[in-house]
């Protein structure tokens, strides 16, 4: 009766406010549902707009298990939303299936041990186009989108570029209408939750972004393979012929699901197929009613354990082992799946199979493949092996994506061995076929040819203990892989000329570049809303959405006054919304008319994100010796550097706690902090990146020349028309030769010179300005001089090796390159200019061209659009 009674009360009041929120929320639904209603039943054709309010709360009712009158929280609200675009998914997905089958397309599938998705929801809508409809529908609920979109968690499967290159092929081949799916791992935690801690240290808690459910996935329960591990080989003899047989000592399932992924402005809903692990027998029940309890769920615990996390640290031996584990175990499953598709349409017309399959395999994390795939046609299929070898070796291709010798995979022959047995024995029959090729087509001498065949070997010794043997799983990929990439221009040139040249010269045509994308929906259109209107306005079509390269309309506009004010007011409004976050989340208040200056990427050594605290350090100092009033005509920023360290990596964790000190000291500083700031900005992610990629002004890309291979963050700042302060490395190159060199802040050594200056390093004559800094910083100025000690040694204290990254080298070059930043930001149109030209030569980076390409060049796959 009281709730009666109060709902009348508000109900006469349109206008939700003030206090009793949740009352008028309540009464304002009531009215406008019964509205939607009243409407639905006259029969009316509901507008596309304000008729979803029936259906999401269909959807409250359904799923949430709540009705119109109770408290809905966002996160009922994010749920009803979730689930009712997921049905519209899935019918998508369903057609595009059907049509796909029907045509028997050629597939390709991605695969990568990461996919760093980030968000669906936001995604999803405004893909399908339904962003009017629900966003009015949340607005009569007194909700509004972005309130809603913050309940979802990202899926952080992933750690960096790698794995968001990955989530981006995806979306562009949805979005081509290319027949294809990714396939990895579905981990229960992804990529550890950064936190600091009080003192200013990385702290990693577990990402639980599953517990409260995820409505973007459908299981598939029928969908489940075995997949197995260890045990030994045994030679039998099978119809006359020896065979090997592999009696493995552990089995589990890979069980399927489907993460559903929406083109834009087109019907075709592509799919991520992301395995789960379980135990063959879930439960021992006998175990448990002997008292054995922990034995009774041992099985599933271990299953389990292989998808527990993205990549546990391999510092220990068992760590290294669980990685490979997980490695063998999505590919397994994988190339099952796709092997038992082929054979319910094609039977054993296994020549076929490269005309209907080829598979992209995203670093050597997949390598597996190579062996996995002659396993199933030899071993399981029956195939003599030359066939086999001739269909795996056309169906394969391999993405290098780094230069870093450490991150070249290499697993003890020990290990694999143990874990894979039958696949060790492949990996050296491949091998031995591999070096009698090498020793009967090699020219040279017999000495020369041995040294070439020792060094091609695709199993060789541990160069740094004799006594063990490798698999070299890039060398792997390359001899089984029918093509070969590197993901920018001059990283393609290092991995053809340095890596791997002695390859390339046996197959030059193997090699090939495809110089990395983004989506420009998730990295322009849906996360910059703002400037996307501007651009759509200006452009007089949001035809540049799918078609990135009529970006470059806004040439014209580049030097236009009333459109470059336009352009600025879009990234004040951006400035003032990341400033509110940060306010909400330091207490700080920021002035959104000093420049934001960020770097935001994995924390590394090359990516020098300490070179980038060094000159902040001079930037303060500067700024102490000066006059008040020499103060007032500075260019006052504020920087922000974010990034996760691996968790063993040491360095990297010192480069965070050294951010941090230094952003305490200056941003208390009563003399500087209105002319300089720095912030850590915790646990980066997709989410975060596009709150932070459309307020940037200036983005720094500062890897020392000839390590960083593409960098793709680089390409989403471009995007949004934010300045780089960058290296002649990378993408960078590319990015600075689509926007016009002139309009870059380009400095430091390149590729072509780091070998000699490495050698050169400890008799280089450092920068007093840097000699300078590494005393304050090791003299205590920021505390913590112990912890910093090593991070100082590192880079001034010079043995072999010291410095690897040249940042003594680049010092003051950086500082100069920011000399002239600040001089640019002091006029306002010559940066609004040069920011309008950065967009316009953006288009170059949509990974849709990057997907044509490698549909073109290298999977041989057209576009097959389902019926809308
Ligand atoms: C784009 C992206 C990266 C890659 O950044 P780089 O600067 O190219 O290394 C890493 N993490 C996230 C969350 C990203 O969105």
């Amino acid at each position: 009766m009281m709730r009666k009674l109060e709902r009348s009360k508000y109900t006469s009041s349109s206008a939700a406010s003030g206090c009793c929120k949740t009352l008028s929320r309540r009464s304002v639904i009531v009215q406008n549902i019964a509205e939607a209603e009243r409407v639905g039943k006259k029969g009316k054709p509901v507008k596309d707009t304000a008729s979803a309010l029936p259906e999401l709360m269909s959807k409250v009712r359904s799923v949430v298990g709540k009705s119109a009158t109770s408290d809905l929280t966002a996160r009922d609200l994010y749920n009803a939303l979730a689930y009712s675009t997921r049905d519209g998914l899935i019918e998508r997905f369903n057609k595009t299936h059907e049509h796909w089958a029907a045509k028997d397309s050629k597939f390709v599938y991605y695969l990568s041990a990461e996919f760093l998705m980030g968000r669906t929801l936001t995604n999803a809508v405004y893909n399908l186009g339904m962003e009017g409809k629900y966003a009015e529908a949340l607005r009569s609920l007194g909700y509004d989108m972005e309130t809603i979109q913050e309940q979802e968690r990202d899926a952080s499967l992933g750690n960096g570029g790698l794995g968001r290159l990955a989530a981006c092929f995806l979306d562009s081949m949805a979005n081509i209408d290319l027949p294809g799916w990714g396939y990895g791992i579905r981990y229960k935690y992804g990529m550890f939750k950064q936190a600091l801690d009080k003192g200013g240290y990385q702290k990693e808690l577990p990402d639980i972004w599953l517990t409260d459910g995820n409505p973007w996935e459908v299981k598939r329960s029928e969908i489940k393979y075995e997949v197995c591990f260890g045990g030994r080989t045994e030679k039998k003899t099978v119809n006359g012929k020896e065979v090997s047989v592999w009696e493995p000592n552990q089995r589990v399932y890979a069980q399927a699901y489907d993460n559903p992924i929406p083109g834009f402005q087109t019907p075709t809903v592509g799919n991520l197929r992301l395995w789960d692990a379980l135990p063959v027998t879930e439960f021992d029940l006998a175990a448990f009613n002997a008292g054995d309890y922990d034995k009774s769920m041992l099985e599933k615990e271990k299953a389990e354990c292989i998808v527990a996390v993205l990549y546990p640290n391999d510092a220990t031996p068992e760590g290294k082992e669980l990685r490979l584990k997980q490695q063998y175990f999505f590919v397994a499953a994988s190339m099952q799946d796709v092997l038992t598709r082929f054979k319910a349409k094609h039977g054993s017309k296994w020549d076929l199979l490269p005309t209907k399959a080829v598979f992209q395999m995203n670093d050597t994390h997949p390598t597996i493949a190579v062996a996995e795939a002659m396993r199933l046609l030899v071993d399981v299929e029956g195939l003599p092996w030359e066939q086999a070898w001739s269909i795996s070796s056309k169906m394969l291709n391999y993405t290098n994506h780094t230069v870093m010798p450490e991150a070249l995979e290499k697993w003890p022959v020990k290990v694999m061995a143990k874990m894979l047995p039958r696949h060790m024995e492949i990996i050296e029959i491949i091998n031995e076929g591999w070096i009698q090729w090498l020793q009967s087509n090699l020219p040279g001498t017999a000495a020369e040819k041995a040294a070439k065949v020792a060094a091609m070997s695709i199993v060789h010794e541990n160069q740094w203990n004799k006594d063990e043997l490798l698999v070299n799983m890039a060398y792997l990929a390359v001899v089984g892989s029918a093509h070969v990439n590197g993901v920018a221009a001059i990283h393609s040139d290092i991995v053809k000329n340095e890596i791997f040249n002695d390859f390339y010269k046996i197959f030059p045509n193997k090699f090939q570049n495809k110089t990395n994308g983004v989506t420009p929906r998730r990295w322009l259109a849906w996360c910059n809303p703002e400037l996307a209107t501007l651009i759509t306005k200006t452009l007089g079509s949001d035809a540049w959405i799918n078609n990135a390269e009529l970006l470059s309309g806004l040439r014209k506009f580049a030097s236009d006054k009333n459109f470059q004010s336009q352009w600025r007011a879009v990234k004040q409004q951006r400035k003032a919304k990341l400033a509110a976050m940060i306010k909400s989340q330091t207490g700080d208040d920021i002035d959104i008319n000093n420049m934001f200056d960020i770097q935001v990427k994995r924390i590394h050594e090359y990516k020098r994100q300490y070179m980038n605290v060094l000159g902040i350090i001079w930037r303060y100092k500067q700024l102490k010796k000066m006059t008040p009033a020499e103060r007032k005509a500075s260019v006052p920023r504020v920087c922000m550097i974010g990034g996760k360290a691996a968790s063993a990596y040491d360095m990297a964790k010192r480069i965070i706690r050294l951010v941090t000190a230094v952003g305490a000291k200056i941003n208390n500083d009563p003399d500087t902090k209105d002319y300089l700031r720095l912030y850590f900005l915790p646990d980066y992610n997709v989410s975060l990146a596009e709150a932070l990629i459309p307020a940037a002004e200036l983005s720094q890309h500062i890897s020392t020349g000839g390590t960083e291979a593409s960098g793709t963050s680089n390409m989403k700042f471009q995007m949004n028309g934010c300045l780089i302060i960058g290296t002649w490395d990378g993408a960078n190159i590319e990015i600075a030769e689509e926007t016009g060199v002139e309009n870059v802040f380009v400095f430091g050594v390149r590729a072509e010179e780091i070998n000699q200056l490495r050698k050169e390093r400890a008799n280089y004559k450092t920068d007093p300005r840097f000699n300078e800094i590494m005393n304050d910083i090791a003299g205590g100025m920021f505390g913590d001089k112990e912890y910093f000690k090593p991070l100082v040694d590192s880079i001034s204290n010079m043995k072999v090796g010291n410095d690897w990254f040249l940042v003594a080298n680049d010092f003051a070059a950086y500082l100069d390159a920011q000399e002239e930043v600040d001089k640019v930001y002091k006029d306002p149109e010559e940066w609004t200019r040069r920011s309008i030209m950065y967009t316009a030569g953006s288009g170059k980076f949509s990974s849709d061209r990057t997907i044509r390409e490698y549909a073109e060049d290298i999977w041989d796959i057209k576009p097959e659009r389902p019926l809308a």
